[in-house]
């Protein structure tokens, strides 16, 4: 459920002006209407933004939701976490599974990426206060990570050490590419970062790559690594809005005349069409 557009980042490949608009909860009621509808499929809801946290009716959405769901799960920077009270808080009203976005543990490199002086300390001060938290409270952790052109020689280094603090779950997510002037990464960057991650050595890691081009990461499949598709059936609104939301999306995807030779062709969504390297890594999967 996305609660909010409001963010205390302006991350630079932020999606939710494009897409998000479309099925952001725009009432209260719309909000409640959508819990019941979450609550008749699932025993567990997912919060999200914009940034959540700072979101001002959201411990009143907690009270509602702890009553009805036994998971209750907050995607978030973790930035408002780096207060213990309100972290106590988020936990006391019922939230359970937390869901940190950060890019990389240099300041420098993160706080380009989201816009926002001083983000980086706060993520990784409220991810401290997690891992704390949980030695006493039954909550789960687990960061997700955009690939840009901006982190991705960081990425193995930031996944090794927060391996090292205790942290086993992980999503790294293809960046939505929606501005073609500025400079994304592109496959072979991606692919390189990727083959590095790969290559780690820890066993009890759980690492989903969100997104990509399937032909691009079939082979780095492990038994760690799991590859999830984009999966725009998770969106619940019905109507317009969510026709609008998934027009938009789609229309940013392409595929190359040998991708109709392709044994995924079917269900693959095709490349994110602003790769300039898409006819060198796009291979068709037999
Ligand atoms: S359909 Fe095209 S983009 Fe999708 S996996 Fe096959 S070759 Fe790759």
């Amino acid at each position: 459920m996305t609660l909010t557009l409001s963010c205390n980042n302006k991350c630079l490949f932020c999606p939710r002006k494009d897409f998000l608009k479309w099925i952001v909860c725009g009432s209260w009621k719309e909000i409640v209407r959508e819990i019941k509808d979450v609550s008749r499929r699932s025993r567990k809801i997912v919060l999200t933004g914009g940034e959540v946290t700072v979101y001002p009716g959201l411990f009143r959405v907690l009270n509602i939701c702890r009553k009805v769901f036994r998971d209750i799960e907050i995607i978030s920077n973790g930035r408002k976490m780096k207060e213990t009270a309100f972290l106590d808080k988020l936990i006391g009203s019922g939230a359970n599974a937390f869901a940190i976005s950060i890019y990389s543990l240099s300041d420098a490199v993160h706080d380009t990426i989201t816009g926002v002086k001083g983000s980086c300390r706060e993520t990784k001060k409220g991810i401290l206060n997690l891992i704390k938290a949980r030695k006493t409270r039954r909550i789960t952790i687990r960061i997700n990570t955009t690939l840009s052109a901006g982190n991705a020689l960081h990425a193995v280094d930031m996944i090794k050490k927060l391996y090292l603090l205790g942290i086993r779950d992980f999503i790294i997510a293809e960046e939505i590419i929606l501005n073609k002037r500025r400079k994304a990464l592109d496959l072979q960057g991606i692919r390189k970062a990727l083959e590095d991650v790969s290559r780690l050595k820890f066993r009890d890691i759980r690492i989903v790559l969100k997104g990509f081009p399937p032909c691009l990461v079939r082979d780095l499949r492990n038994p760690f690594i799991r590859y999830e598709p984009y999966g725009l059936e998770s969106c619940i609104k019905k109507g317009w809005r969510q026709e609008k939301y998934t027009e938009r999306f789609r229309g940013n995807f392409a595929k190359l005349k040998k991708c109709s030779g392709c044994s995924l062709d079917k269900h693959c969504p095709g490349f994110q069409k602003y790769y300039p390297d898409a006819g060198r890594f796009i291979r068709p999967v037999s």
